[in-house]
Formats: structure tokens, C-alpha cells, sequence
């Protein structure tokens, strides 16, 4: 397999500074970021490439080696040299912990075998009406949580887990694949870095067993599709003594029959009958506290647009609070009875045949007639 160019992969000018590379690195990580992507293989693959290329261009010295002899010129660099460690050290730096389970949270277990729980992820689904006002929402995730029976160790009372042989403790077995060296979970003993000859019964020598528990959350008024909430220590359980991830809530507001959101606006159509809409009168309008009573100018088109300062939703951020905007849509009358037919003959010839009375029909005409003159000529 051929590899890309490292500049293409990022975006950048084969003379961009430091800046603009870990500027488009990071918005393009971010781009794809398995959290982002969950179960999708070819974003996994992007963010992998974006964080070889990143690693390459953002050191002066292997950007200086790949400039002059391409791929070959990192390959035959360094070896062993920018697996684990170093590599994510940097990551971290413009990340933050995410990244570090990633990237194998600082190069594999070798000191120590603690390790950091799994971050768990659970989707909560919303009305528009507990996103705008806020909730007490109570969630049950399926998390692993420490065995109380070997407190986390996994094996049996009375019996202590031994040194595994095939990576001697470390957890991890360095693999070479192309130029990266890659640090591989240990197949044998599955990153624990001790393998267990009597497993405890109730876990069967994982440490950590699988429970429901039941959160409150509390979702602060404003929040929108794609929030997170983040509560920290609520995810998995740490292996060996290692301290818990976090449990991400995110947010999915789910449609609402009448009000469309768009950041701290919202939107709604409002039915306005023909004559309301020709004469002008007041109509009733939901806003999400109660209704409220809308004066429709005569001569309304549909369409036309209604806007309510502070009737829409106060972002969880700050900011001003958004207004509610309501369209026009003047509806034609059916079911007439045969007087309403007749009033309405007798409407249209008092209107004549000219376009007096119907200032679109009259753009519309006119637009129609410079087309074809256009034609002709
Ligand atoms: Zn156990
Ligand atoms: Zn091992």
C-alpha cells in the first residue's frame, strides 16, 4: 500500500509553518476522531494517517527527512524510535487526556499495570422542551465495575496472579509495521501483564464484573443536540487498581411536532385563513410557555415571516436568548358552500383580470415577459 503524502493528508502548503500544520491537524483530527466516529473503520483509518503525518511534520528534524527523501527518509530513520512515548506525549499536549487512551496512554503498562477505566458513552434522547428548560434525568448503564469477591485482582483467595512470560510484565509486545513500531496488547496475558492460574470464581479472573447502576443527571437548561456532559470517575472501572473513566452523556434532542431549533432560535409555521390574511386581525401562537396573541397585518403574505424577541431558547453557553420566528402560511378555503362560491365569483370580478391586487403575480408576469424578450433577440 502506498502511502499519501503527508502535506496532501494534512491540507497544508509544502511550506506551512508550525502553526498552520498543527492548526489543520487539529481541526481535522477533530474531524475524525473515533468519539466522533463511533464504528466507522475509515474515519479510524483517517485519524490514523492525520496522526502519523502530524508526528512526521510537526518534528523538525523528521519533516526535514521526509522532505528530502519522502517516506523512505522517516522509514529508515527510526526504527523503534516514535512508537509509544514520545509520539503520544505530543498528542496529549493539544488534546488533553482524551487522546491518551488512544494512543495507549503514554506508551503501555511497563511500571505500572494500573490502568485508566474506558470512557463510557451514552446517548440521552430528549424532548425539545426538557433541552430548553433543563432536567433531572435518571440513566441505567451497563458498567464493569471492581469484583468485590478478589477486590480486582482476579484471582482466587489465598492464590496471587504471576508474571506473564511472553512480554515479562510489560503488558505490552512491540510490533514492526512499516516504519511505525507498533505497541501491541500482549496476546497473552491481555495487557495485565500477569497471567492468572486460579481465577477468582465470581469474575473469572478479569478483576472487574459487569453492573447496571443508575444515575441522576442533572442537564443544565439550554443544551442542544451534541452536548456533553461529562461525569468524571463514572465509566468503567479502572483495571488493578487503576482509577475509573468518565461517563460522557451526550445529548439528542429529538423532534418536536411544532418548533424547529436552530441554535437559540426557534422556528414554527402558523396556518393564517385567507381573509385573517387579507384583512389583518390577531391569531394565537405557541411559543414554549403558553400561547400568545400575534397581530397579522393586513395584507399578509404567506410566508412573511413573525418575530417574537425572547421567545426562544437561552443557550447553555451564555448569550443573549434567541426569539421565536413564525412564518406565514395563508391557506386556501375549502369546502365551500355554494354562497361562499358565489362571494368569491363575485370578489374576483371586482378584481378584474389585471394584477392590481396581486403584487407577486405582477413581478412573476413581468419577469416571464423579459425572459422572452430576451429570447427573441
Ligand atoms: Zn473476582
Ligand atoms: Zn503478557
Amino acid at each position: 500500500m502506498s502511502k499519501r503524502d503527508y502535506y496532501d493528508v494534512l491540507g497544508v502548503a509544502k511550506d506551512a509553518d508550525k502553526k498552520d500544520i498543527k492548526k489543520a491537524y487539529r481541526s481535522l483530527a477533530n474531524k475524525y476522531h473515533p468519539d466522533k466516529n463511533p464504528d466507522n473503520p475509515e474515519a479510524l483509518e483517517k485519524f490514523k494517517e492525520l496522526a502519523e503525518a502530524y508526528e512526521i511534520l510537526s518534528s523538525e528534524d523528521k519533516r526535514a527527512a521526509y522532505d528530502r527523501f519522502g517516506h523512505e527518509g522517516v522509514n529508515g530513520q527510526g526504527g523503534g524510535g516514535y512508537g509509544g512515548g514520545a509520539g503520544a506525549g505530543g498528542f496529549s499536549d493539544i488534546f488533553g487526556d482524551v487522546f491518551g487512551d488512544i494512543f495507549g496512554g503514554g506508551g503501555g503498562g511497563g511500571q505500572s499495570r494500573t490502568r485508566r477505566g474506558s470512557d463510557l458513552r451514552y446517548t440521552l434522547e430528549l424532548d425539545l422542551e426538557q433541552a430548553v428548560w433543563g432536567c433531572d434525568e435518571k440513566i441505567r448503564i451497563p458498567t464493569l465495575v471492581n469484583c468485590k469477591t478478589c477486590d480486582g485482582s482476579g484471582a482466587k483467595k489465598g492464590s496471587t496472579p504471576k508474571t506473564c512470560g511472553t512480554c515479562g510484565g510489560a503488558g505490552q509486545v512491540r510490533m514492526s509495521q512499516g516504519f511505525f513500531s507498533v505497541q501491541q496488547t500482549c496476546p497473552e496475558c491481555h495487557g495485565a501483564g500477569q497471567v492468572i492460574s486460579d481465577p477468582c470464581n465470581d469474575c473469572h479472573g478479569q478483576g472487574r464484573i459487569q453492573e447496571y447502576k443508575t444515575l441522576s443527571v442533572k442537564i443544565p437548561a439550554g443544551v442542544d443536540t451534541g452536548d456533553r456532559i461529562r461525569l468524571s470517575g463514572e465509566g468503567e472501572a479502572g483495571t488493578h487498581g487503576g482509577p475509573a473513566g468518565d461517563l460522557f452523556v451526550q445529548v439528542s434532542v429529538k423532534p418536536h411536532a411544532i418548533f424547529e431549533r436552530d441554535g437559540a432560535n426557534l422556528y414554527c409555521e402558523v396556518p393564517i385563513s385567507f381573509t385573517t390574511a387579507a384583512l389583518g386581525g390577531e391569531i394565537d401562537v405557541p411559543t414554549l410557555d403558553g400561547r400568545v396573541r400575534l397581530k397579522v397585518t393586513p395584507e399578509c403574505q404567506s410566508g412573511k415571516l413573525f418575530r417574537l424577541r425572547n421567545k426562544g431558547v437561552k443557550p447553555v453557553r451564555g448569550g443573549p436568548v434567541g426569539d421565536l420566528i413564525c412564518k406565514a402560511v395563508v391557506e386556501t378555503p375549502v369546502n365551500l358552500t355554494s354562497r361562499q362560491k358565489a362571494l368569491f365569483t363575485e370578489l374576483a370580478e371586482s378584481m378584474g383580470e389585471g394584477t392590481d391586487h396581486s403584487p407577486k403575480q405582477k413581478s412573476w408576469f413581468d419577469g416571464v415577459k423579459r425572459f422572452f424578450d430576451e429570447i427573441k433577440k
